[in-house]
């Protein structure tokens, strides 16, 4: 299935998940109706994109990735290359998250080849990008944003893409951005990408679960939700899922 609507609710599981984990969360799955006006996708680790692939197929939810290499293929040990992603029927492939910005030191150089290689095999990158809270605290968030995004210059226009507005300081702390900081960064964000010639889908990150999804998603701009931990669980990532519906229908 392809990305065709416009709200997207995206679970990242990052390193988590099982194989039983996996087949309780599709049976749980299994019990809730599809939505009509939202698009469902699920990133959960390399080793279950197999698996899960098939059952997420029959749910009509789509299946990316959290990482892939820019080479084609040969001795990059324990890489994973975008033909690999195509092969096991991921859409989607989360790129620039912050975690590996911080913990495995990605540059931005970097990222851009990655969507490069995304691109050439037909693959759509969720592009993360987001300030510190220091940076949001010396006033900088915009140029930061501006910064990362900077990556697409010169970018193909007509490759899909979709950007998820993650502030680091939201991600798995339990603090959200303020609906009125979400609003105005999101603005921001917008007009870059259109001044990039990029006029993509922009999700927000950082902490959603069932009880803020609504008024977040409900942002003017928000276009759905980059979700990590709540999406562990088909209960609370269905909860965000409907909230998300109510917003979009
Ligand atoms: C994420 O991993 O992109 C994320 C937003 O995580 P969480 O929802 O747990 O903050």
């Amino acid at each position: 299935m392809s990305g065709s609507k416009r709200c997207l609710i995206a679970g990242n599981w990052k390193m988590n998940g099982l194989l039983s984990e996996a087949e309780e969360f599709i049976a749980e799955l299994r019990e809730n109706p599809a939505p009509e006006h939202v698009e469902l996708a699920l990133m959960p680790p390399f080793t279950l994109l197999h698996p899960m692939n098939r059952p997420l197929a029959d749910k009509g939810v789509t299946l990316g990735a959290q990482n892939v290499y820019y080479e084609e293929k040969g001795a990059f040990t324990g890489s994973i290359c975008p033909r690999m992603l195509r092969d096991a029927n991921c859409h989607y492939v989360i790129l620039g998250h912050s975690e590996r910005r911080s913990i495995i030191g990605e540059s931005n150089a970097q990222i851009r080849s990655k969507l490069n290689a995304a691109w050439l095999h037909g693959l759509e990158p969720i592009l993360c990008i987001g300030e510190t809270l220091e940076q949001r605290e010396k006033g900088i968030t915009n140029h930061v944003l501006a910064e990362q995004l900077a990556i697409l210059k010169g970018a193909p226009k007509d490759k899909p893409l979709t950007v998820a507005y993650e502030p680091v300081w939201a991600i798995g702390t339990g603090k959200t951005a303020t609906p009125e900081m979400v609003v105005e960064t999101h603005a921001f964000v917008h007009e870059e990408l259109k001044r990039l010639g990029k006029d993509c889908r922009v999700l927000y990150g950082g902490s959603v679960n069932p009880g803020n999804a609504k008024e977040l998603m409900a942002c003017e701009g928000v276009e759905g939700a980059l979700v990590g931990g709540a999406s562990l669980k088909a209960d609370s990532f269905m909860q965000i899922v409907e909230a998300a519906a109510e917003t979009a229908g």
